[in-house]
This record gives structure tokens, C-alpha cells and sequence, in this order.
């Protein structure tokens, strides 16, 4: 089985924490690197997006892509934010992802779950969970490789 789960689990405290696994993330992208985010309205999907942006370089705020579906950035590498929230899934399929999910970018892709057949069989899953007021579990989950070894490196970071 090429596409092994590789769990790691975060426990953010403050936007900062949030922001310190989102640059250890951005840090060591690669183009091609996709990354779908999941967890309630609020608890972090967008903030977690602006953090990774401005430590991969882009300048300007990232907002969060309610009407475009698609924004696209300049960072280190380019960087395409999505936010599938208020499309539907047949939407979506039109769209033709696969052109910005196995470009030369990083993808970052808010509400994945409402996409996930369409999502690359490897990838990045973020689950975001509101525990408390600034507390919120982050369980990062890569499927397939290089995606484990990236979570197994963050896991050596903050075991
Ligand atoms: P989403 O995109 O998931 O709906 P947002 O990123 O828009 O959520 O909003 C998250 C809100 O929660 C922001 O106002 C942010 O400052 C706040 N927040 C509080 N604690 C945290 C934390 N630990 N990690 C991320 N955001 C947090
Ligand atoms: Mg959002």
C-alpha cells in the first residue's frame, strides 16, 4: 500500500503555535505539495493559511477565498489557496484541480473533505478542533510519501 497514514497530533494554545507548525510546513515545501484543511467555522483554517503564506514568502494578505474559489499567490513557490466551502462537489469537478494539484505550487485547500475523491490520492490533511478559547487539537495526517516523512519530522520536532 503506497498510501500509509501517518498521524501527527498538535496541541496550538495561541494563533502563534498555530503559525509556528504552519511555517515548520511551509519551510520544507516542495511544488507539488497539497494540503487540505478540515475543522469548524473558526477553528483555524484561514489563519493557519495566512501564516503558511507569509512564510512561504508571499507578501499582502491572504484573505479568505470566499468568491474567486481559487486565489493564487507569489511566494517562494507559487501558492494557490482554495476554499471549497459553497461550491458543490460537481462544482468542483469542473474547476479542474488536477491543473493546480500537480503544478509547480503548493496547494492549500480549505473544506478538502467536501472534495476528497477529487483530492490526489497523496496529500496532506489538517484536521483543525476548537477545544477552548485560543486551544485547539490539530491532528496532521499524511497520506502516501513524502507526506509521512513529513509528519514523522514533525513529530521529531515536538514529540
Ligand atoms: P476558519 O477559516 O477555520 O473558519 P479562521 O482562521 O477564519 O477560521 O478563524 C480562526 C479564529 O480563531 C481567528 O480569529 C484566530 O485568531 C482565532 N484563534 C484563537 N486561537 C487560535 C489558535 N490556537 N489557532 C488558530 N486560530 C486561533
Ligand atoms: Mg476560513
Amino acid at each position: 500500500d503506497n498510501n500509509v497514514e501517518t498521524v501527527f497530533t498538535y496541541r496550538s494554545y495561541s494563533p502563534q503555535d498555530t503559525e509556528q507548525l504552519a511555517a515548520a510546513i511551509a519551510a520544507v515545501s516542495t511544488a507539488g505539495l497539497v494540503i487540505g484543511l478540515d475543522g469548524d467555522l473558526g477553528a483555524g483554517k484561514t489563519a493557519f493559511s495566512q501564516s503558511f503564506a507569509r512564510h512561504l514568502g508571499v507578501e499582502g494578505i491572504v484573505s479568505s477565498p470566499t468568491f474567486t474559489i481559487i486565489k493564487e499567490y507569489k511566494g517562494r513557490l507559487p501558492l494557490y489557496h482554495m476554499d471549497v466551502y459553497r461550491i458543490s462537489f460537481q462544482e468542483a469537478d469542473e474547476l479542474g484541480l488536477d491543473e493546480y494539484f500537480y503544478g509547480q505550487g503548493v496547494c492549500l485547500v480549505e473544506w478538502s473533505s467536501i472534495i476528497q475523491e477529487l483530492m490526489p490520492p497523496r496529500h496532506m490533511h489538517i484536521h483543525m478542533e476548537t477545544t477552548g478559547l485560543d486551544e485547539r487539537i490539530i491532528t496532521v495526517t499524511g497520506i502516501g510519501e513524502p507526506y509521512g516523512e513529513l509528519c514523522r519530522d514533525l513529530s521529531q520536532k515536538w514529540g
